[in-house]
């Protein structure tokens, strides 16, 4: 652990929080970030959702849970349960259609009451969609909150690609570590191969690509994750191939953490 990495804070209870980032809009980040977190917990974990993508939430819809359903008194908000996750939204405090029109300092203080003070409890991961860019929101996570590390989302398309690597260099500069790249909407339309030659290009593991699929857009407008309905579908193995490749990587990095203390105590 690096001296910035010292003095970030960790959420108690909660393992793993891994970002799931893009610098641009309409990529497929929130769309993976569902399916990620209920491929995770289909592989035995406790998983957490937070949707980060403050002025634009669209976690609830893609979970099929409706707005003004967080509830909770005294011990503080709890988070809603769907397919398996908990989730956490302002989407889900919010009347819909309420347009978000806050200034960066209230945005940042709705994260960390969002990450600190809701009761999540003992979770193995928590998966926060960012919002698209280098935003407010990414770099106080980022700066303030300690992070296990944060995936990549981009479509095989160049124009996007240019923008993943501003994401990809705001994380290394604050220090945050890369777990890789996820090429989305692979097909013959958007191209393929773009998201592998920006990993190889950038010296990141390339995680996998999901292929365009009329399914996966249906099941996420339908408010049931593809991952969650058909796992035998190609972009459902693809997700999980990825959640697999994330949960090895981390499970590696809470070894190597337990070594180091148990050296530093003998
Ligand atoms: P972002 O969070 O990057 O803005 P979304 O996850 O909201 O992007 O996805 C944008 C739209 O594209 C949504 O309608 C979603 O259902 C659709 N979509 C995302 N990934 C795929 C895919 N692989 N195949 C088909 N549609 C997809």
């Amino acid at each position: 652990m690096n001296n910035r990495q010292e003095n970030l804070r960790k959420v108690p209870g909660i393992t793993h929080l891994i970002a799931v980032a893009s610098n641009k809009g309409g990529v497929g980040k929130s769309t993976i970030s569902t399916n990620l977190a209920v491929a995770l917990h289909l592989l035995d974990n406790k998983v957490g959702i937070l949707d980060a993508d403050i002025t634009g939430p669209n976690i609830p819809r893609m979970l099929g849970i409706s707005s003004g359903s967080l509830s909770g008194e005294g011990e503080g908000l709890r988070p809603v349960e769907a397919h398996g996750i908990k989730a956490v939204s302002l989407g889900l405090v919010l009347p819909p259609d309420t347009p978000v029109v806050w200034r960066g300092p209230m945005i940042a203080s709705s994260l960390k009451q969002m990450i600190f003070d809701v009761s999540w409890q003992e979770l193995d991961y928590m998966i926060i969609d960012l919002p698209p860019g280098t935003s407010d929101v990414s770099m106080t996570l980022a700066q303030d909150v300690l992070l296990s590390g944060v995936v990549i989302a981009t479509t095989p398309q160049e124009v996007s690609l240019e923008d993943a690597r501003k994401a990809v260099a705001m994380f290394d500069k604050l220090g945050v570590s890369i777990f890789g790249v996820i090429e989305n909407m692979t097909s013959d339309i958007f191209g393929k191969g773009g998201g592998k030659d920006a990993a190889d290009e950038l010296g990141l593991d390339f995680l996998g690509s999901i292929p365009l699929s009329k399914e996966l857009r249906i099941a996420s407008d339908e408010g049931t994750p593809l991952v969650s309905s058909d796992t035998e579908h190609p972009a459902s193995k693809e997700i999980l191939e990825i959640a697999r490749a994330i949960h090895e990587r981390c499970s590696t990095m809470q070894t190597e953490t337990s070594s180091i203390i148990k050296r530093e105590l003998t």
